[in-house]
């Protein structure tokens, strides 16, 4: 029992250092799109890489930091020490510590900022076919698990695609009537285009077999979201038609049930 409670130590440790990664990688990329000096948020003044790694608050302005880095360092630690304990089959403890990063650092700025950058996609999408590649490579042969992740990207950056042009259509229509109705057009995307690149990141990950149940996973679990926030909005009264076509940040539903079938369903 001693043994294993030091042996905790680790992943917590790990997944402490895992945390500061996904903070500083949310911290400056939607910023600077790269790896640069942290800044304050409220007055932009540059953190020192002490101080930034302490969690102090900024010197100059004395504000604290965001509730986000603490919330991120907590969920960081204690994901990092469950998947110790009970590491995802399909994937083992590495690669989905690795997954599970990543994925942090999209959840929180596409929350943050309704944005999937394109560095971001385009690691993902080297490791969405390592990751696709090595999960299918349990039960086929190498040739037939790169296949598999190569057909899983196509179906669902394919699929989100028709979509986004679906939506596009719709919201130009939309553009027109409010234009001829005298109102400024508010340019809001039912879809980003990002939700396009990191369909095709999960298809690459979950393989031609598993991205179409996610698709359809994400988009029900959104699409429950959605009607129980314009449900709240109706008893309060505060409904309009605008609420219907507000912004569904669906990226953050896609990566939450890619999470569930990767780490959780085959357990
Ligand atoms: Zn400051």
């Amino acid at each position: 029992m001693i043994v294993m409670d030091i042996m905790l130590l680790f992943p917590i440790l790990l997944g402490w250092l895992a945390g500061y990664f996904v903070n500083y990688a949310s911290d400056v990329l939607p910023l600077t799109r790269r790896f640069s000096q942290p800044t304050c948020p409220h007055c932009q003044t540059p953190f020192s890489w002490a101080d930034y790694f302490m969690l102090r608050t900024c010197r100059s302005c004395g504000k604290g930091r965001s509730l986000r880095t603490w919330l991120v360092q907590i969920l960081a630690v204690a994901s990092f020490a469950y998947f110790w304990l009970l590491p995802s089959k399909v994937l083992g403890f590495w690669l989905g510590a690795i997954v599970l990063i990543y994925f942090g650092i999209i959840t929180v700025i596409d929350l943050e900022h309704r944005l999937i950058l394109h560095p971001t996609s385009l690691f993902g999408a080297v490791l969405g076919l390592i990751v696709g590649t090595y999960v299918y490579s349990h039960k086929y042969s190498l040739l037939v698990s790169v296949g598999q992740s190569l057909l899983g990207g196509l179906i669902g950056f394919g699929i989100m695609f028709l979509l986004y042009q679906l939506g596009t259509l719709v919201a130009r229509y939309r553009a027109r009537k409010m234009q001829s109705a005298g109102q400024v057009d508010d340019e809001e995307e039912a879809l980003g285009g990002g939700d396009v690149y990191l369909l095709g990141v999960l298809g690459l990950m979950l393989g031609k077999s598993l991205i179409l149940n996610t698709l359809f996973l994400g988009v029900l679990f959104g699409g429950v979201i959605s009607l129980l926030f314009i449900i709240a909005l109706l008893v309060r009264r505060s409904y309009s038609s605008d609420a219907l076509m507000t912004f569904i940040p669906y990226g953050p539903y896609f990566i939450i049930t890619a999470f569930y079938v990767l780490f959780l369903s085959f357990a």
